[in-house]
């Protein structure tokens, strides 16, 4: 059995299918919800995080998890918010464990259009939420690009941007989607709740395992760590005190600057530690043997599922070594055919 998590295409476990692949009549995972801070909610559904606003001019939801638990993240957002309408569906980028569920939670939403503009939009525009990403999110769900085949046509984003930045102001407060070029994917986007005082930063910050690199979808080590350093420059803690700017990762727990922080120094020693193999010529082989990562492995390593360290290294070595950039030596995962762009 195969499952597409965060772009990257695995073969799963019977364990894991039980959470990637949802087989029918499997026990699935429980949606569950806890509120952050302000008007932004926590949905955990699985091993993926979405986020809702909830205010006076309605929801605004962040990611929309796998397909699979969909109807379920549904469900919670009424059962949280039970005579809101839902208005946006924000995308922090393409993978199908963040986008699954677009389809689904679009249709259960309606938009506001300006009276004038219904002609351009159609009538039918009105009746779902607005999908608003990247355009590479675009690009990459219309065209199955990467590793990951095309999305359904009502799954892809209404609404999208090219420049560094998209504001938006909703139940009273600024909304920033801030790109993060070249880190994870190419479609990354952290969205910042300035008032809340709340980031969902989708998988550029993901505290469960080493950074996850997607050279094939114009991920890079160094974009990563830039993510990484401009999340610390927003967040702010409470004066001597946890909390502070609260931090929604794409997967695992709640965090604030002290754990961002505390993962930007694994990733930026770790990359040093590769930068200084490689400028001693050691091969990627050598590389595993010298388990370089020994003291971290018990934090965020993995022989098994989505992000193992061995897939870890690979992609580290390659998107540090400077005779083979990313674009060019990125390797496409068994069973896809297309090169990386
Ligand atoms: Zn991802």
């Amino acid at each position: 059995m195969r499952a597409l998590v965060c772009g990257v295409a695995l073969a799963v476990s019977a364990a894991t299918a039980v959470i990637a692949q949802q087989a029918p009549g499997a026990a699935q995972p429980e949606v569950r919800s806890r509120r952050v801070q302000g008007s932004v909610w926590l949905i955990n559904a699985g091993f993926v995080n979405v986020a809702a606003q909830i205010g006076d001019d309605g929801v605004l939801v962040v990611d929309t998890g796998t397909q699979a638990l969909s109807e379920k993240i549904l469900a919670e957002i009424r059962r949280l918010a039970p005579d809101k309408t839902i208005r946006f569906i924000l995308n922090t980028h393409a993978h199908p464990d963040h986008t699954g569920g677009n389809a689904t939670i679009a249709k259960a939403g309606r938009s506001i259009i300006a009276g004038n503009f219904v002609g351009q939009a159609g009538a039918g525009a009105a009746n779902l939420a607005k999908i608003v990403a990247h355009e590479n999110t675009l690009r990459r769900l219309s065209d199955g690009e990467g590793s990951q085949p095309a999305a359904p046509a009502d799954a892809w984003p209404t609404d999208t941007f090219f420049t560094k930045r998209n504001d938006l102001f909703f139940n009273g407060e600024a909304v920033q989607m801030l790109h993060q070029p070249s880190a994870h994917s190419d479609s990354d986007v952290v969205v910042y709740f300035r008032k809340s005082d709340v980031i969902v930063t989708g998988d550029v910050y993901v505290n469960t395992t080493f950074p996850i690199i997607n050279l094939q979808e114009g991920g890079s080590y160094a974009g990563l760590v830039a993510a990484l350093n401009r999340l610390i420059e927003i967040t702010v803690p409470k004066d001597k005190q946890e909390g502070g700017t609260f931090l929604i990762p794409g997967h695992g727990r709640i965090g604030d600057e002290a754990d961002l922080v505390e993962y930007r120094d694994m990733a930026t020693i770790v990359r040093d530690r590769f930068q200084d193999a490689i400028r001693k010529k050691m091969t990627l082989e050598q590389l595993k043997v010298a388990r370089l990562l020994r003291d971290y492995e018990g934090r965020y390593g993995a022989s098994q599922g989505f992000w193992t360290t061995d897939a870890f290294i690979e992609a580290a070595y390659r998107s540090l070594s400077p005779a083979q950039p990313a674009s060019a030596t990125a390797k496409p995962a068994p069973g896809t055919a297309k090169p990386a762009r």
